[in-house]
């Protein structure tokens, strides 16, 4: 079962999809197994972080472009290379385990859509396997 979500994006930033990734869950029926959660973007990515202090989605974001700025050493034509590094360091996927019909996430945890070059509408994936 793939489930495919777009949202729009800010120029920089992470959304939280995990009430998404719970509705696809629900709709789907599975009561135990795994889900992945795919990007098929090359400058945006998925991730699992903090859910509380909406600093740390700032500082996410403040960090990522300390780590990887925009260098003069770059070719790439677009002009986006920090963001392609910053897709790649991140990645395009995670696995979540499904429990009791939901996404098992600690407490302190939500499921995150990374944008590195938006704003843009974007998609992504959720595949869910029953076992
Ligand atoms: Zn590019």
């Amino acid at each position: 079962m793939i489930f495919e979500y777009k949202l729009n994006t800010p120029s920089q930033g992470l959304v939280d999809i995990t009430s998404e990734l719970c509705e696809a869950i629900k709709e789907s029926g599975v009561n135990e197994g795994i889900c992945v959660v795919f990007c098929p973007h090359t400058t945006a990515a998925v991730t699992i972080n903090e859910n509380a202090d909406p600093d740390v989605r700032s500082d996410f974001v403040a960090g990522m472009d300390r780590i990887f700025p925009d260098m003069e050493i770059f070719r790439h034509r677009e002009g986006n290379s920090d963001a392609h590094l910053k897709s790649s360091a991140v990645g395009a996927s995670e696995v979540i385990i499904i429990r009791k019909g939901k996404p098992l996430l600690g407490t302190w945890q939500g499921v995150y859509f990374c944008e590195f070059d938006g704003p843009r509408t974007r998609k992504f994936y959720v595949k869910i396997m029953k076992g």
